[in-house]
Parts: structure tokens; C-alpha cells; sequence
């Protein structure tokens, strides 16, 4: 069965009654399900624009008579639930640096209780599991039902295609622990660039997520925040439009079945191949033991790293994969490596 994902679109911020106006007009000609904005932008750096603040609330409102649209914003305090509770949003979300502060969602909890609303729960910025759990229950605790989780990617520290490293395991993860809870993917901030957001936005759709969140602006490259990530109405109907919905039924026919069995096969070698590299890991790591040598030399691993990229991307996979596979095979042996150094020497 198709089902159509939920969609929330809308600024990044609310940055003047023209500009909300003026995007929730045009986003009112398509198939929206709730118009967004941010009202208090938690921003990295001081200096930067931090959000219209309350005079914002008063243009959503007017952007909700006027278009008929329900609206909603992130709240990271009990004032702001306070304030958009008296004014009347249809649903409020906590952004990804609140959710990774369990003091913070306490309190914004305990300013819902009793109250009927829909939240959502951005992930927390660093990959934990738990973490992210562990809002939505102290949310659920204080009696609200009607949740839901928006996935939108991890911070990263290097570089890399996406300014948030998806790492969609954790949000399967999640899903697999909450199978009830609506799974929502915001692929602006997964990419952090707009011509990115149709290829994220599929992949959730393929991986059966409820809903998506994306910005949009009436006019992007002048965006107060997050300017490089946002679309224009029409850009965002376009990819809409071009979404394929699959089918939801599970099932698995004979063909389906033998090429199961072919993955599960090949996931074996492969856990025997990485045991078999994990020994000689430990052998290297003895050797270096004996010779008082350091167990990390930075330019051999860069050779090796450099000519394993080149070998990987010679056979079709992306630099993103095979960097984070070679670095977590590392990272692996350094930690049996280290384990032979701390073990006490052998009396002869
Ligand atoms: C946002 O949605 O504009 C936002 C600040 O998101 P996040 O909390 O995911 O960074
Ligand atoms: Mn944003």
C-alpha cells in the first residue's frame, strides 16, 4: 500500500512578516501539511541572526488564518512552549541541540504536561541511540500521544558530502525499539545543499519513512540562516512531484528468498575476512610491542587509506563508504593493538 509521506515545509527562520507571508502563500498552492519556521535559532556562534523572537509568532498566526495552513515551530525552553501555546500553533518540534540535553527536554516535558499537542523530536547532534530515546519517553512521560521523530543527520567534524553524516542506522534502530512512532526525515539539514535533498528525500521514502521536513524559502540565496540548504516553493513541488512512493507490503517470494541467502552468505565471509585482518592486526601489534615501537604511524596509515579509496572507488563505491569502512577497520585495530599493549608481559 502507497501511503503519502506527511510534509512540513517552510524558512529556517521566520526573518520578517513579508518573507512568511510571502512563502506560506506560495507553499499554500501545493499539498502541504504544516508550514514551519524557527522563531529562536539556536545558532553555533554567537553574532549571527538568532531569530525574530515573539513578534515571529504573530506572523505565523496571520500566515495561518490568511492560507489556511497549520502551522508550527521548535521550542527549546518552558517560555517558548508557553508563548506558542497561548497563541496556537497546531505543533512544535525540539531542534537536535535541545534533544542532546536532558535537562532541557525535562523541562520543556514538564511545561507540556497536560497539554494536547503534537511533538516531534529532532535526533540528538551526536550519534546516540539512547539519547534520542530517551527524549522521546520523557516527552511521552508527561502524557503527550501524539509523537513523532524527525531524523536529521549527525554533526560531523571533518568535511564531508553532508553536512550531517545520516548514519541512517540509528533512525532504523529507532524505529525498530518505537515501531509506533512516526519516522520523519529533514534531508536540509542531512545535506546542508539544496541539489542534494532529492536523493535524500527518496531514500527515506524507499526506507518507508512517514513524513519529510524540508525548507523552504520564497527567495533562498537571501535566507538569513541556512541559505545553501533551502528551496523555492516551486523547487520543492518539483522534487514532491518526483518522489517514487513503494509499496509497503513485505514479502519475500522465492527469488527475494535465494538472494537473501546470497547476502547472508557474503555477510558471513566478510565477518571471516575481518577476523582474519583483526589477527594480523594483533600479530603487527605484538611486533610492535616487542620493538617499543608506537602502535600509530600516521603516514603509513595515509598510504594505505589513499590506496584503498582508489582501489574502492575503481569498483563503484563511494569515497563516503569506503572512508567511513576503512576508518572504523582502523579505529578497530587500534583498539586490539592497545589491548596487547596494556597486557602485562609473559614471565619467560
Ligand atoms: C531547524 O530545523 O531549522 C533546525 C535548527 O534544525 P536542527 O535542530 O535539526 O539543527
Ligand atoms: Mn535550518
Amino acid at each position: 500500500m502507497e501511503v503519502r509521506p506527511k510534509i512540513i515545509a517552510g524558512p529556517c527562520s521566520a526573518e520578517s512578516r513579508e518573507q512568511v507571508l510571502k512563502t506560506a502563500a506560495q507553499l499554500s498552492l501545493g499539498n502541504i501539511d504544516f508550514f514551519r519556521a524557527g522563531i529562536w535559532k539556536p545558532r553555533t556562534r554567537p553574532g549571527a541572526f538568532e531569530g525574530a523572537g515573539h513578534v515571529a509568532l504573530d506572523w505565523m498566526i496571520e500566515a495561518k488564518e490568511k492560507y489556511n495552513l497549520k502551522i508550527c515551530t521548535e521550542v527549546a525552553s518552558p517560555e517558548h512552549v508557553e508563548a506558542v501555546l497561548n497563541k496556537g500553533f497546531d505543533m512544535i518540534w525540539i531542534g537536535a541541540r535541545s534533544t542532546a540535553n536532558p535537562f532541557t527536554v525535562q523541562e520543556i516535558s514538564e511545561a507540556l504536561k497536560g497539554v494536547d499537542i503534537p511533538v516531534m523530536i529532532k535526533n540528538p547532534t551526536n550519534p546516540d541511540l539512547k539519547l534520542w530515546i530517551g527524549a522521546v519517553e520523557r516527552i511521552m512521560n508527561n502524557g503527550i500521544v501524539d509523537l513523532s521523530v524527525i531524523h536529521r543527520g549527525f554533526s560531523v567534524y571533518e568535511k564531508q558530502l553532508y553536512r550531517n553524516n545520516p548514519n541512517w542506522q540509528i533512525a532504523l534502530d529507532l524505529k525498530k525499539e518505537l515501531p509506533s512512532i512516526p519516522l520523519l526525515c529533514d534531508p536540509s539539514h542531512i545535506s546542508g545543499r539544496r541539489h542534494l535533498i532529492y536523493d535524500i528525500a527518496q531514500k527515506a521514502m524507499d526506507l518507508h519513512y512517514d513524513g519529510l521536513m524540508i525548507e523552504t524559502h520564497c527567495n533562498p540565496d537571501d535566507a538569513l540562516t541556512d541559505k545553501k540548504q533551502q528551496l523555492t516553493p516551486d523547487e520543492l513541488f518539483d522534487i514532491l512531484s518526483k518522489l517514487k512512493l513503494r509499496s509497503r507490503t513485505e514479502f519475500m517470494d522465492e527469488q527475494l528468498q535465494d538472494y537473501r541467502l546470497d547476502l547472508n552468505d557474503i555477510d558471513r565471509s566478510l565477518i571471516e575476512i575481518l577476523k582474519k585482518r583483526m589477527e594480523v592486526s594483533e600479530q603487527i601489534g605484538l611486533y610492535k610491542k616487542d620493538l617499543d615501537m608506537v602502535i600509530f604511524q600516521k603516514s603509513i596509515w595515509e598510504k594505505a587509506f589513499k590506496e584503498n579509496i582508489k582501489n574502492a572507488l575503481e569498483v563503484d563505491l563511494s569515497e563516503e563508504f569506503a572512508s567511513q569502512l576503512f576508518k572504523l577497520i582502523h579505529q578497530e585495530s587500534i583498539v586490539k593493538q592497545s589491548k596487547i599493549f596494556l597486557k602485562p608481559d609473559e614471565e619467560d
